[in-house]
């Protein structure tokens, strides 16, 4: 018996597919019951589940069993489904557009299914696919998109987990984005001969406008897409073959495990038509982006700087042929990754943009190193400084020395003896706790502790290089650190042995 149902799966014992078998023994459709009367036999837990996906497609639904559970008879009480408390009988599914035959008795549910047959209505017996002439897919459901999976019942886990990766990978407001396109329409069709209309919608399901509804910023979205309609109006010639202005993407790449990436970071890498990139992003992150993606680093390239200029150039240049660009960048861009001057560039040009945040440094090292960076009894307050800001007068180095607090350095490493000095001078205690971690989050991880007095003496010793991150204050000292290190990877380790 092989189960009729993807989404709740059953003991195995399928005999496969004879060589008589179709390809495609179940055709994939999509049903439309809204008020026609639906049939469930059976009214027990399985039942019930049945009835809360029939009733998403607003079908007129009876339960026929001589008993429900509680679930389904509220739902009879409120009048959203009708009882009849009865036995079956064939005549019940006269009428009916469909059946479910959802009983805990093989005869009950054989004799619903043989009925069913004899007068050509669709019948699906629970956990019996043989039995059954349609069978329910495993769905996600971002209504109005809805993806149904199937293996044809064979592999119902499968198909489950496939669902699952679908769940993780389609957004979540993915049916607001259709909403919205939908909603549009109309507006385009008047707008746009048919031939411009194809490349329009392309460029909205996969451009700024799709990620700011995904982002939930509609009203931003409608701008854009105002925008982008009138510019294809103007520009939809052959000549310019339909393409109007491209955007760009200003994306968080987090501290370097690629699994730190966000999803929707992930999702506009797949779409990116060029990656504008620079050191701090390993090579892991950028086999995630579209293959054919044009790659161009832009870091730093022995001694010399691609200067920030030339990147704003860059971006501009690549916009403006209507390409859609990634600008890829360490962490989140808006913490010391001069992403702010991006935005304002294309902003000045009109570019569309979306700005997507990443995981910074100092959230991924201090996890990586479980060093909690605030603390109910160490630290109330945290804050980022860069290490470059040592040598002006922009740091109150008072404030950073004071107690109860935990304070981070970003690209502190050349400058590791001058912070420690400044923070002891300002008051710090030289026993102040403060560690560095070197390329957190990725296999090469390093971390020191020390004080403020040692630490610059012993990351010179163990030959620590950027990036690196510098962490002062008590959490730094807590010593469950490394092994709480230990117990996580042994836990890792086990859950893949
Ligand atoms: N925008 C980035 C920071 C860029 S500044 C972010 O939000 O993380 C570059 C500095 O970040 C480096 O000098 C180093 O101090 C820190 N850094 C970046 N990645 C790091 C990593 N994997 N481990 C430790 N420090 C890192």
């Amino acid at each position: 018996m092989r189960p009729a149902s993807e989404s709740f799966p059953s003991a195995p014992g399928g005999t496969g597919l004879s060589a008589a078998q179709p390809a495609m023994p179940h055709l994939p459709i999509f049903l439309r019951l809204h008020a026609e009367p639906v049939i469930v036999v059976g009214g027990g837990h399985v039942a019930a589940r049945k009835v809360d996906l029939l009733r998403r497609s607003g079908a007129q639904l009876t339960v026929i069993a001589p008993q429900l559970e509680d679930g389904l008879s509220s739902l009879v009480a409120n009048g959203e489904v009708r009882h009849l408390a009865e036995e079956f009988h064939e005549r019940h599914l006269d009428n009916a557009a469909l059946v479910v035959a959802a009983t805990s008795h093989a005869e009950v549910n054989a004799t619903v299914a043989a009925a069913a047959r004899r007068q050509r209505i669709p019948v699906n017996v629970v956990d019996d696919a043989e039995a059954s002439t349609f069978i329910f897919p495993a769905i996600v459901d971002r209504s109005p998109v809805i993806v149904a999976v199937s293996s044809n019942g064979e592999a119902p886990v499968l198909a489950r987990r496939i669902r699952e990766q679908l769940e993780a990978l389609l957004p979540a407001k993915l049916g607001a984005l259709a909403r919205f396109m939908g909603a549009r329409r109309k507006a385009v069709q008047r707008a746009l001969g048919i031939a411009a209309r194809r490349p329009f919608w392309e460029r909205v399901a996969t451009g700024a406008v799709s990620a700011r509804v995904l982002a939930g910023d509609e009203a931003g979205a409608a701008r854009d897409f105002a925008r982008e309609l009138r510019t294809s109006h103007l520009t939809s010639s052959p000549s310019t073959g339909g393409r109007g202005l491209g955007e760009c993407y200003l994306i968080g790449a987090g501290p370097g495990d690629p699994d730190l990436l966000t999803l929707r970071a992930l999702q506009l890498l797949q779409q990116a038509d060029v990656i504008l990139y620079d050191r701090l992003v390993p090579e892991g992150i950028l086999e995630r982006a579209r293959r054919d993606a044009l790659r161009v680093y832009v870091g730093k390239r022995t001694g010399s700087h691609t200067s920030q200029e030339h990147i704003n150039e860059l971006l501009v240049h690549y916009a403006r042929q209507g390409l859609r660009v990634a600008r890829l960048k360490g962490g989140d861009p808006f913490i010391f990754g001069r992403g702010g001057e991006e935005a304002e560039i294309l902003a000045r040009h009109a570019i569309p943009f979306i700005v997507v945040p990443g995981i910074t440094a100092a959230l991924g090292a201090a996890a990586a190193a479980a060093i909690p960076l605030t603390h109910r009894d160490l630290a109330q307050s945290v804050t980022f400084v860069t290490g470059h800001a040592v040598n002006d007068d922009a740091l109150d180095w008072k404030a950073l020395a004071g107690p109860h607090r935990t304070t981070v350095f970003y690209m502190g490493l050349a400058e590791l003896p001058r912070i420690t000095e400044k923070l002891c001078a300002a008051g710090a205690a030289p026993t102040l706790p403060a560690a560095i971690i070197e390329r957190a989050t990725l296999p090469e991880q390093r971390t020191i502790q020390g004080t403020l007095a040692s630490i610059a003496e012993l990351t010179r010793a163990a030959g620590i290089s950027p990036p690196a991150l510098l962490i002062v204050g008590d959490v730094a000292g807590l010593t469950h650190a490394e092994a709480v290190i230990g117990a996580a990877s042994a836990l890792i380790d086990g859950a893949i042995a």
